[in-house]
């Protein structure tokens, strides 16, 4: 049996290495505790990873479900736990290696980062902004945009982040929704050798966008751009002058820290709110223990977009109160080759990095060569969030980037939970490729049927989570209707995400992708994370897609959408083994009824795949809402090919 058969196998789990479990920074009885007094666990959390101005004597205020509380009668400051809590003793720590696309490079101390912060800040006062204004930040990955966060959390501004990557109307919609009073972009930001023009893109969005009053332009690339007088000021004339010192404003655990906006991976995307005290207690704790957080000697590099939620919880906030040293790098990881991340790694010794199944798909398509150039001798632990990992694709990290000796956490969660739900601790949970095995201490889940019933272990169903979490979302920003009716009326009295799950006879959590996506075929419940894992375990198929269509006969066929490895064509043969090979591994009901080859699928700009739109193709329907789709030319393509597809 080959290396990669043998670590496939079904039964394959990967225990703690002897460090790991030797070191581990939770206690081995800590899932028990939280089990028996969960509003201890959860005031114990708030008191260990959380300077307060006022401590909080509660923990779960629960009177007005579902607009539960945390901490509520605690005060505190966010930014003065993630900077000024850390100030004079080291105010020389590395916060951030920041490398530019274009090979520059900074170094930003936490002492740095005070003083950018409090001018930033002061800077802002001078707007006559107070506590609960909305401020709509649409950057790139440059060290203000944590700078310009902070600034905000600092004074108590809610900050909107809106993904660099978005287009000048979804930006203006989310200004809009938001009610944002100033905006703070740049002009331009490095891609893949390209400049995405910000500026240019938040003109248009200008336009829309009446309340807007002040636009705060960070000089970047020198390309030019321009400037509306008496509306935008350049940020380094902004905070010319500005004082180092600035006072952190006290706030109520449950003030506003920011909105969100989701992915908009099943459709209009909801602006999330989230709040200070449980949202720090909760991200600052699982950053520690999920990624085995040794503050003094890691390197922690989370890979994602500060745009996304992922980077709002694990490069800003939970790695700055934990005062953790990290890399943030501003562009393409295929630029100007395929090992430009594996080169990053080595250069600053990275020991810990966090990224997403569609990038590690992506190195796979790439190939193993790019990262055995490099040493990676420093990595220590891997992480991997945002959609269902294949076990194929986690077997592939970690033979290739872990080298077989670093613990692979699959972290569940999303915008709305704010912080890691479902992953597991790495010095005391045995891991199984695919699986992100148990909720966190303190976090309460189940898999029930429709009628709200819990399934036995070995069954599948709708994940719940059946207790309040400090660091769950609000509300929805300006519609608490919908937030009501989106997550807590499926289920009453529980949280219903959205997503499917089963559990195994360990009671391990293996994630089955959203409810929306899962099929009925012939009376059988299938999941598209399975099939499509199944296809992604052929040695041709570096990714799948996998989408249930009406069907006459069947009520839904499997319509599977298939992107090849480089040197492979897709022809007749392939078609008829890859269905083979779908029925041999989950048996003939899960065989798709058509495959179509494509070079590309349609994805968020979060690197998601939009299933709902390749069913909208599949039943000759007219797009869905489109508005963070990533790659609109390659919808048009499969649709063309959809039509001429074989089918039996
Ligand atoms: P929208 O809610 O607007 O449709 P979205 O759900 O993609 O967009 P996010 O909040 O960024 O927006 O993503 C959270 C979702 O991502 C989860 O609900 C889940 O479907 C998926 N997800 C995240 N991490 C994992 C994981 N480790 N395993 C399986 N699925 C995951
Ligand atoms: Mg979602």
């Amino acid at each position: 049996m080959s290396t990669l058969e043998n670590l496939l196998r079904e039964d394959r789990t990967f225990p703690p290495p002897p460090e790991f479990a030797a070191n581990s920074v939770v206690p081995e009885d800590v899932y028990e505790k939280a089990q028996a007094d969960p509003d201890g666990y959860w005031l114990e959390q708030a008191r260990t990873y959380v300077s307060w101005f006022k401590e909080p004597t509660v923990a779960l205020d629960d009177s007005n479900p579902p607009f539960f509380k945390w901490f509520a009668d605690g005060e505190l400051n966010v930014t003065h736990n993630c900077v000024d809590r850390h100030l004079p003793e080291h105010a020389g720590k590395i916060a951030y290696h920041w490398v530019g696309e274009p090979g520059d490079t900074r170094t930003i101390t936490y002492g740095d980062l005070g003083v950018a912060v409090n001018r930033m800040a002061n800077a802002l006062k001078g707007l006559g902004l107070e506590k609960g204004d909305r401020v709509a930040i649409y950057m790139g990955m440059v060290p203000e945009l944590p700078i310009a966060m902070l600034a905000c959390a600092k004074l108590g501004l809610v900050h909107s982040v809106v993904f660099g990557g978005f287009s000048s109307d979804a930006l203006a919609s989310r200004i809009l929704d938001a009610h944002a009073r100033v905006l703070i972009t740049q002009d331009g930001a490095w891609r893949g050798g390209n400049i995405v023009p910000l500026k240019a893109n938040a003109d248009r969005a200008l336009q829309q966008t009446p309340e807007i009053e002040k636009v705060i332009v960070l000089q970047r690339t020198d390309h030019g751009v321009e400037m509306t007088e008496g509306r935008d000021i350049w940020w380094h004339e902004f905070v010319e002058g500005q004082s180092d010192e600035c006072e952190a404003v006290p706030m109520n655990a449950e003030d506003p820290l920011y909105i969100l906006y989701t992915s908009g991976t099943t459709g209009k995307p909801k602006g999330i709110v989230h709040t200070q005290g449980g949202y720090l207690t909760a991200i600052t704790a699982t950053h520690q223990q999920v990624f085995d957080l040794k503050p003094d000697t890691d390197v922690y590099w989370c890979a994602a977009d500060i745009g996304w939620v992922t980077g709002h919880s694990y490069i800003v906030y939970g790695p700055l109160a934990n005062r953790t040293t990290s890399v943030i790098y501003e562009g393409a990881p295929n630029f100007p080759d395929y090992d430009r991340l594996w080169q990053i790694i080595d250069d600053y010794g990275v020991t810990i990095f966090y990224t997403a199944p569609t990038a590690i798909r992506a190195f796979m398509r790439w190939g193993e060569e790019y990262p055995a150039k490099h040493e990676m001798s420093t990595l220590r632990l891997l992480g991997t969030v945002g959609e269902p990992i294949n076990p194929e694709a986690w077997i592939w990290y970690h033979l290739n980037i872990g080298r077989e000796r670093c613990p692979v956490v699959d972290t569940w969660w999303q915008t709305e939970t704010g912080a890691i739900m479902i992953s597991p601790l790495p010095g005391l949970v045995e891991t199984k490729p695919g699986s992100a095995t148990f909720p966190l201490p303190g976090v309460f889940a189940d898999v029930v049927n429709d009628d709200g019933e819990s399934v036995p272990l070995g069954g599948g169903g709708y994940l719940v989570l059946t207790r309040p979490t400090p660091s769950m979302a609000r509300t929805i920003y300006g519609d608490d209707d919908r937030f009501v009716d989106t997550y807590w009326s499926r289920f009453p009295g529980r949280y219903f995400p959205g997503d499917g799950a089963k559990r195994d006879e360990d009671g391990y959590f293996w994630l089955l992708g959203r409810v929306d996506d899962i099929m009925l075929v012939s009376g059988h419940n299938i999941s598209t994370t399975e099939v499509e894992s199944a296809l992604v375990s052929h040695p041709s198929v570096a990714e799948a897609a996998v989408v249930g269509r009406k069907d006459d006969l069947t009520g839904q066929a499997i319509a599977a959408f298939v992107t090849l490895k480089a040197d492979v064509t897709g022809d007749e043969e392939l078609l008829s083994e890859l269905r083979e090979h779908v029925a041999s591994t989950l048996g003939p009901i899960a065989k798709p009824k058509s495959i179509v080859f494509t070079n590309d699928l349609p994805k968020t700009r979060s690197g998601k795949i939009m299933r709902r739109l390749l069913r909208d193709i599949s039943e000759n329907r007219q797009l869905g809402d489109v508005t963070t789709l990533a790659n609109a030319e390659i919808v048009a393509e499969i649709a063309e090919m959809a039509q001429v597809t074989t089918e039996d």
